[in-house]
């Protein structure tokens, strides 16, 4: 029989398909792989409610020439790739107008307002709450320079409301003793959290959604058969044919292809990031710590501490290039100077990345019963739970309790 179907079974997936079968639809959640094998797997695990200024500033053209002069540097092009990456680069760049740049700012900062409500409803539903930390995240800084140029950070944060305090020395070695005596300064983002394993937390929730009646398939589309009322099946590359009643792409920084085959372009592109599990590694840590200058995070997570972050633009398919792992080690030990690299691990995976910042969430502006859950970025574990309650709101027919002008998918 026809149902929902909602392709692609990362974090944003699995939360759209939990809620709109707890809403009473029939829902079968679709992916080539099992649920949580994507970006969802290896991200650096925090609910990052500061992190959504856009990418798109001035500062960071004024940096970007160094930046690709520096092979350790914190984004990274390959030069293979650059002649494909100018479409996306030109909307990012006309995402930088100020009038578009505040516009992009408050739009983050409405999911981001939303984030704690919805995780803890989730949560509470599920009975997962016990998977987030209660800590926030530090901000490190080595000297005034380095904090003044987070300024513009800081000042976009309390604009709209979001709580930062500022921490000397001895508060910072008194929250997290395993930092380098060097860093003078920190800021705490207290209303940050982090899970304690991302790729479990999506599994745990796709174990409830499966508990309430959802179906889990394995299967990766091809192709979509249409008919009157829009599309009615979806290809499978196996052969098999999937009827469906409406469907949700969410396939992260695919669906910009699956989109393409329904003719409806999305500027979507793959922010390569690297993380590098350590299991044992000899110090133990309560927050997170990001290092703007430096550009890394740092997480406890799974047992053990994840160090990640950089951008590569190298498209979907190029192989991994596990130097930009390395770089971000060595700079987690210039704050972490007690770190060890003992039982590693390194992965890579595809921040499904838009050229404004902000997701799409929405209905298709070309078909009747397609919907797009897809483009959050370097954010998408952050807004999984407003996402799942905003789209489960726009397709049940509810009105959602945010305007949801901004992130539809015809805005380019
Ligand atoms: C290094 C790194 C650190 C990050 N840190 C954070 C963080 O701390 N906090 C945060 O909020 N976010 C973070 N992110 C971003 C976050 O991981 C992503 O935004 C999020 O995982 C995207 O989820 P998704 O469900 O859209 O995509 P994915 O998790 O990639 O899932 C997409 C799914 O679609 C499936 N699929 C694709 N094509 C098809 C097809 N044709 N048919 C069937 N299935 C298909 C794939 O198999 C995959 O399972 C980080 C990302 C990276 C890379």
């Amino acid at each position: 029989m026809a149902s929902t179907v909602v392709v692609g079974a990362g974090i944003i997936g699995v939360a759209v398909a939990y809620e709109l079968q707890r809403r009473g639809k029939q829902v079968t959640l679709l992916d080539r792989s099992a649920p949580g094998s994507g970006a969802s797997f290896g991200n650096m695990a925090s609910i990052a409610v500061t992190e959504f200024m856009p990418a798109s500033r001035p500062g960071i053209f004024a940096q970007m020439p160094k930046w690709m002069l520096d092979p350790e540097g914190p984004v990274r092009v390959r030069p293979t790739y650059m002649i494909k990456l100018i479409p996306w680069f030109l909307r990012f760049l006309s995402a930088s107008r100020p009038s578009r740049l505040r516009e992009l700012e408050a739009a983050g900062a409405t999911l981001c307002r939303r984030v704690h409500e919805d995780l803890d409803a989730l949560l509470k539903e599920t009975g997962l709450r016990h998977m987030l930390s209660a800590n926030g995240c530090l901000s490190l800084y080595a000297d005034e320079a380095e904090f003044r140029a987070d300024r513009e950070h800081m000042e976009v944060l309390e604009r709209f409301g979001f709580r930062h305090e500022i921490l000397g020395a001895n508060a910072i070695r008194d929250l997290e003793p395993a930092v380098t005596t060097t860093i003078g300064k920190a800021v705490l983002f207290p209303d940050n959290r982090s899970v304690a394993d991302p790729y479990r937390f999506v599994v745990a929730l796709a174990d409830k959604f499966r508990l309430l009646g959802g179906l889990i398939e394995e299967g990766e589309v091809v192709e979509f058969d249409h008919g009157e009322k829009g599309v009615v099946g979806l290809r499978l590359a196996d052969g098999r044919r999937l009827p469906v009643s409406e469907i949700v792409l969410a396939a992260g920084a695919y669906t910009g292809r699956l989109s393409a085959r329904l003719k409806e372009y999305i500027p979507l592109e793959t922010e390569r990031g690297y993380h590098t599990q350590i299991m044992d590694p000899g110090i133990s840590m309560r927050h997170s710590i990001i290092w703007p200058a430096r550009a890394f995070m740092v997480t406890p997570t799974a047992g053990g501490i994840r160090v990640g972050g950089t951008v590569e633009m190298a498209g979907l398919d190029a192989p991994p290039d596990y130097r930009r792992a390395e770089v971000l080690v060595k700079r987690a030990r210039q704050a972490l100077p007690e770190l060890q690299l003992r039982q590693t691990t390194q992965w890579m995976g595809h921040r499904p990345a838009l050229p404004d910042t902000i997701p799409v969430m929405g209905p298709s502006a070309k078909r009747n019963n397609v919907w797009y859950a897809t483009g959050h970025g370097h954010l998408g574990l952050t807004y999984a739970a407003t996402t799942g309650r905003l789209m489960a709101d726009l397709i049940t027919g509810v009105e959602p309790p945010v305007d949801m002008k901004p992130y539809r998918v015809d805005r380019f």
